[in-house]
């Protein structure tokens, strides 16, 4: 990989978490779909050399677990599963280059392969530990067939990741007080010998890596935390017969942990493409051993698998580290978390039997907020992006132009693009230019829609219904740039917008695809005629959205009494986004020790006002604030950079604690500390007529 901007002469390689082959897809899982789809059809814009791959995840517990429930064969179970995914995506026109699964050959062979150089190069040791054993059932508990309580937070915990609570990865025999999920009874611990990673070995390379992965920040913060903790060698493998082989153990029930085997499938799927392409048109083995731009879009759960284990696996094989890592936030519902337990979802076939178009939901997906930030779903939300943006802002502006070129000119008219359109139109493609080399899928649609309200206030500016009689030649000038901005948005939004993009570029009668078009497109001229445009997208009423909150009400309100605790297993492992809402479960434990009034009264809590935000240079995450607090202004240093609109920032108060000692982080001095809550930090702040500089007491 290069640290150049995109485009660059490797071959870029953009991935997706693995769906995990174990339930329907809804729209927390498209998110992440949707966004890749997103960046390598922007990367592609940029010309840069890119393939979008993933496959079904198809091995581990859950997969068992449910099988078994049904009576059926794993592998059955899965690949219906898988097809099911593979049919539903290009209807989101989420369209990859290869879409393969673990379990098919390309993968066993190359995990196969990629394990035993780990071996070889001696990165693998034994080890006897102590498994998780249903003496009922006599059988091994491995990963999800064991629940028990985190070493580390205290949450409830599955055998392998505390998932409700502090998101690590547990190792087997970690959880305590176990339980097995097939009896409910209290498990035994036994002693076997497993294949341990030396993980721990790679602690000084990881730091590195991290150091120069590009991304969201949060992928990069959250390892450095484990690492400075200490890494623990990793299990790789599990007493099951479901997965894959652990070279050499084919006789007796040990397979791979499914970790080891869905990371890998993006290699396999890579190559599955070469081989179906030819390795002229794209080299597998060039972007995976050479100097291929890795790209991995990954919900935030899963950020430890691809930012210790995986770059450690790679790294030991002799494999290409990845350039980027971009974790997403998750999709609330209303508010709240999405449940599939709750019932409380939007599922991808309930989507398309309202009859929505795809590029609605990736509109919203991808340009409601940042990358990193969670994303909240609501009908009446959906309603008003779409009203207000695609159909108030790109649609009124597509149509009124093009109508008015067709009635006045049949089609564009000859004349030459203004300078200041011309100029306006550069600065939109610098935008994007910059949005995706900043993994800003937000960035590239807020770039396409600020130049379709500018084309909006340039028409009403100019008028050209005015001119066409007194000044024919002014009013062929301005429906020009009209057609020319209509054009450029349509290029510009086609990562984003892809369906409706093409439909824009039909109707001003291109006959190429737009997607092979790239960002100079913009500026090229349009040919000459075309037919009477239609509209693009169409007003969601208000009757409609009552309609759907309704019914999701009512499907919310019908699961409510039924949720159990084996729906935990209809959630997803490896590949994609977790979808349970915050818990007493996911809170840090209330601390037992109290403290006295006086002790409360040494903290100096004082209502502030931010008069001035700025980030820090060569800091990811921090922001260096000006806060007033009645007395004085204080400089401070928060750690808000990228969960903040830092511009939205001045004016706004907040509460600081004033007592603080000083420290200086990045050569900034912090003179007090704003107080936040969450993950997204969340300011403190009051709301009634608390004046700045008073006393929180
Ligand atoms: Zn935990």
């Amino acid at each position: 990989m290069s640290t150049d901007d995109f485009p660059t002469d490797s071959p870029a390689i953009v991935t997706c978490g693995l769906p995990y082959a174990n339930g329907d897809l809804h729209i927390g899982h498209l998110r992440g779909y949707i966004g890749a789809d997103a960046f390598s059809r922007a990367l592609e814009t940029l010309g840069q050399e890119v393939a979008y791959v993933s496959g079904s995840d198809m091995h581990g517990t859950p997969v068992a677990v449910n099988a078994e429930q049904e009576g059926v064969d794993p592998a059955e179970f899965a690949l219906e599963w898988h097809e099911q995914y593979e049919e539903t995506f290009p209807k989101f026109n989420v369209e990859f280059d290869n879409y393969g699964h673990t379990h098919d050959e390309t993968n066993t062979e190359l995990t196969q392969e990629i394990v035993r150089t780990l071996d070889e190069e001696g990165y693998v040791y034994e080890k006897e530990i102590q498994v998780a054993y249903d003496p009922d059932a006599d059988q091994y508990l491995p990963d999800r067939y064991v629940e028990g309580t985190c070493p580390y937070c205290g949450a409830k915990a599955r055998g392998d990741e505390c998932d409700e609570g502090c998101q690590r990865h547990l190792e087997p025999g970690e959880v305590e007080d176990p339980k097995s999920t097939i009896t409910g009874n209290p498990a035994e611990y036994r002693e076997r010998t497993h294949n341990f990673f030396r993980v721990s070995e790679f602690a000084d390379y990881l730091t590195e890596f991290l150091d120069g992965l590009e991304g969201t920040s949060n992928a990069r913060n959250q390892p450095r935390q484990w690492i400075e903790e200490g890494l623990q060698d990793w299990c790789l493998t599990r007493d099951m017969d479901w997965g894959i082989d652990y070279p050499g153990s084919e006789e007796e029930d040990v397979v791979l942990y499914v970790w080891v085997d869905a990371p890998i499938e993006y290699i396999a799927s890579t190559k599955q493409y070469s081989e179906r392409v030819g390795t002229e048109e794209y080299d597998w083995e060039r972007v995976w051993k050479e100097d291929g731009e890795i790209v991995h879009v990954i919900g935030r759960d899963i950020i430890q698998h691809h930012t210790i284990f995986w770059p450690a696996m790679l790294e030991g094989a002799d494999y290409n580290a990845p350039r980027a890592v971009a974790a997403t936030g998750f999709i609330t519902i209303n508010g709240k978390g999405l449940s599939t337990s709750r019932n409380r979802a939007i599922w991808a076939e309930e989507y398309l039997e309202e009859g929505f178009h795809p590029d609605l939901l990736r509109y919203y997906l991808t340009t409601t907020g940042g990358l990193q930030q969670d994303v909240d779903f609501s009908w009446d939300a959906f309603q008003e992006k779409v009203n207000g943006e695609l159909v108030g802002t790109v649609g009124n502006f597509w149509y009124r132009s093009l109508l008015f070129a067709y009635r006045n000119f049949e089609g564009t008219p000859d004349a030459d693009v203004s300078e200041e359109v011309e100029e306006r139109i550069e600065g939109a493609i610098g935008e994007v230019r910059e949005a995706v080399n900043d993994y800003s899928l937000r960035g590239i649609g807020q770039a396409a829609t600020r130049l379709a309200q500018f084309g909006n206030e340039y028409i009403q500016r100019n008028e050209p219904w005015k001119l066409t009689d007194d000044d024919p030649e002014k009013a062929a000038q301005v429906i020009r740039d009209c057609v020319q901005i209509a054009k450029a948005v349509a290029v510009l939004l086609e990562p984003i917008t892809p369906e409706k993009s093409q439909l824009l570029w039909d109707q001003i009668g291109e006959e190429s695809d737009i997607a092979d078009a790239g960002l100079e497109a913009a500026l090229e001229t349009p040919p000459r005629n075309f037919e009477e445009p239609g509209e693009l997208f169409e007003k969601i009423e208000d009757d409609r959205v009552a309609a759907l909150n309704e019914k999701l009400e009512e499907r919310v309100a019908a699961a409510g009494d039924e949720e159990t605790e084996s729906d935990e297993t209809d959630s997803d492992e490896a590949g994609d986004m977790a979808d349970d809402e915050t818990t007493a479960d996911d809170l840090e434990p209330l601390l037992e020790d109290r403290i006295g009034f006086d002790e409360f009264q040494d903290l100096d809590i004082r209502v502030g006002r931010i008069e001035a935000a700025e980030g820090i240079e060569g800091a990811d995450d921090l922001a260096r604030l000006e806060v007033d607090i009645g007395f004085e202004t204080r400089q401070v240093v928060a750690g808000i950079k990228q969960l903040h609109d830092l511009e939205e920032l001045p004016g706004q108060k907040c509460i600081l604690l004033a007592n603080m000692e000083p420290a200086e982080l990045f050569g900034v001095e912090s003179n007090g500390m704003v107080l936040a809550a969450g993950e997204e930090a969340d300011l403190l702040t009051t709301h009634g007529d608390a004046d700045v500089g008073e006393k929180v007491r």
